[in-house]
């Protein structure tokens, strides 16, 4: 008999292939967090994620976020957007968003820093790279990450806390790895600027080992805790 496939049961399965990476890579195991990704999923299944234990969720359709963001503001959740933001939904993003991990352009920075609101903390913000120049059209090229860094790090209501990457999926654990290890060369270059970077965002569902193998600080993991999407 297979097993019964629940959130918690999936949840708990993931957190195990983390800690798992981690003692493989001689990494500590609280040095990766666990974003939930519930795009497409109900809101009542953000809430038996949050019973079992998880508190951090990963949206892409800024409406679709918001509605659950709404209905779920009884519970203490954090709430991080992973989807490609367009101008007209940048007010939507700064007012109920905690974290922005596709930021790729500094109109759209300006924008969020400006519609902050003063009663809530700056906006932790990601800027995602287009790392291995893939056919994912979002991301700033690596060599004008820099130059967008500095310039968000600026903005009075943002605060920059690194990098995100979607690497094109690949075969094998040796090939994922390469995008990977780009990712985390650009992370340390701009720490090395003098940026004060703590979050290299990267590694989904199906290569989160090869990511925290080569250093990511938050992996973001849909559909092997909420099952496959339509
Ligand atoms: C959908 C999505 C994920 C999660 O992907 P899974 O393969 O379901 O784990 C992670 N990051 C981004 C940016 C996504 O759009």
């Amino acid at each position: 008999m297979p097993h019964p496939t629940t959130i918690p049961a999936q949840l708990l399965q993931v957190q195990e292939r983390i800690q798992q990476a981690c003692v493989t890579a001689a990494r500590d195991p609280l040095s990766v967090r666990l974003l939930a990704v519930s795009k497409t999923f109900p809101a009542s299944q953000v809430a038996e994620a949050f019973a079992a234990g998880q508190t951090a969720f990963g949206e892409n359709y800024i409406q679709e976020a918001v509605e659950k963001i709404t209905a779920l503001a009884h519970l203490p959740l954090e709430w991080h957007c992973i989807g490609p933001i367009q101008s007209n939904k940048t007010r939507l993003v700064a007012e109920h968003f905690d974290w922005v991990h596709s930021l790729d352009r500094l109109k759209i920075a300006q924008r969020l820093s400006e519609q902050r609101p003063d009663n809530l903390a700056p906006l932790n913000v990601c800027l995602q790279i287009n790392i291995d120049g893939g056919s994912t059209k979002s991301g700033v090229a690596p060599q004008e990450a820099l130059a967008l860094a500095q310039a968000v790090a600026q903005l009075p209501r943002l605060r920059l806390r690194g990098i995100m990457t979607i690497p094109e999926p690949s075969e094998n654990f040796a090939s994922a790895s390469k995008a990977h290890r780009d990712a985390r060369a650009l992370f340390d270059a701009l720490c090395q600027s003098g940026l004060a970077l703590d979050t290299l965002s990267m590694g989904m569902s199906a290569d989160l080992e090869a990511a925290i193998s080569e250093g990511s600080t938050m992996v973001r993991v849909g559909s092997a805790i909420f099952g496959g999407r339509a």
